[in-house]
């Protein structure tokens, strides 16, 4: 007898924190059955899926992983079966994160397949550190981009740094000199604040604010790596008031 069809949930589970999940991943969570699992996701995630087999799925750059079409294969079967299955990704998942190629990948298979989004990184990253990415009165918007490339070229970074708005780069640090220096190349002013932040909104958040002239020796110094955002733009300098004003309303509260 054919098993009845599943279903795959693919939820974003935030920046880090656990408690940036939404209420609909929650929900979620608690009827499935397996959840595959990529290695920036949190494992107290996993406590709102009591019943789920979990299977960790790794795909860190540079790192052993998982291949792409060996997962998008494992959630089709998995969901022919008839089981419910969470894939759980960090941040968004349709924000660098692959999330598009594996629900295409359910499509072509006839698999049902419901998105559930996550706070990126970009935004609840920047949000905890204090820097207000749009602040009308320095920027009139943000670039989300990667530092990485599958074709290796990067992106058109004297474009952006002509465009003026905020830029958060993400997977950007193993080229951070090279990318301070195309942005400096292409008259983005070398004092323009700049931070970069490893581990964002979790317990092991670490992060150097700088300028773009000294953001990479700063973070060198400083030990920092992979997984970590690089931002730059004036509303970086808001930071510290930002995080000021956070820190006296937590002092009265
Ligand atoms: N889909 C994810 C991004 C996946 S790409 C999202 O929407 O956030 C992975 C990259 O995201 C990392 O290399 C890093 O640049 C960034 N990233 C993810 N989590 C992060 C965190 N907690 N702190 C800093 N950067 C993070």
């Amino acid at each position: 007898m054919q098993a009845r069809l599943g279903k795959v949930y693919l939820i974003g589970a935030g920046p880090g924190d656990p408690e940036l999940l939404t209420l609909k991943a929650v929900r979620a969570l608690a009827q499935v059955d397996v959840a595959l699992v990529d290695d920036l996701v949190d494992r107290r995630v996993l406590e709102h899926a009591p019943d789920a087999r979990v299977i960790a799925v790794g795909k860190r750059g540079g790192c052993k992983s998982t291949p792409q079409a060996f997962i998008e294969r494992l959630m089709v079967r998995l969901a022919t079966r008839g089981n419910i299955v969470a894939r759980v990704k960090g941040g968004d998942p349709f924000v660098f994160g692959r999330g598009a190629e594996e629900a295409m990948a359910m499509a072509r298979a006839g698999v049902p397949c419901e998105v559930i989004p996550g706070i990126t990184a970009g935004t609840g990253v920047c949000a905890v550190l204090g820097v207000p990415l749009t602040h009308r009165g320095y920027t009139h918007g943000v670039t989300f981009v990667t530092g990485h490339t599958r074709s290796g070229a990067g992106p058109d970074w004297a474009a952006l740094a002509r465009a003026g708005t905020t830029l958060v780069i993400y997977m950007g640090m193993r080229r951070l000199p090279e990318i301070a220096g195309a942005l400096m190349t292409a008259g983005m002013d070398a004092s323009m604040p700049a931070a970069a932040v490893q581990h964002g909104t979790t317990q092991q958040q670490r992060h150097v604010i700088a300028t773009l002239a000294t953001l990479a020796d700063s973070s060198r110094n400083a030990g920092l790596g992979s997984p970590a955002l690089i931002v730059i733009g004036k509303v970086v300098g808001l930071a510290d008031q930002v995080a000021r004003i956070d820190a006296e309303r937590r002092a009265v509260a």
